[in-house]
């Protein structure tokens, strides 16, 4: 899939894990200095993703289905795909 401009990638966000220090009562403290556990055990990528080259935001990354560009799911109906021309009802 890729943005109505070309781009194929976009800013997301992530839940991780993340490899900490914290006191004997739980809390955290800092993060852990080990730079090569800081992040595991990652869920998917949610929205909203934003295009890193024109930052059109997208709620979610649904795809055209006549062609392979994202469109704004929100407002798809009455829209006209950019890249195909596909007219959603
Ligand atoms: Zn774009
Ligand atoms: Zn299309």
């Amino acid at each position: 899939m890729k943005c109505i401009c070309g781009n194929k990638e976009f800013h997301a966000h992530q839940k991780c894990r993340l490899d900490i220090i914290c006191d004997g009562s739980g809390n955290w403290l800092k993060d852990s200095p080990n730079d090569k556990s800081a992040c595991y055990d990652a869920e998917d990528p949610y929205g909203p993703f934003t295009c890193t080259k024109c930052k059109i935001e997208y709620e979610e990354l649904v795809k055209c289905p006549d062609c392979d560009v994202v469109i704004p799911n929100k407002t798809k109906i009455g829209l006209t795909c950019k890249g195909c021309g596909h007219i959603f009802i």
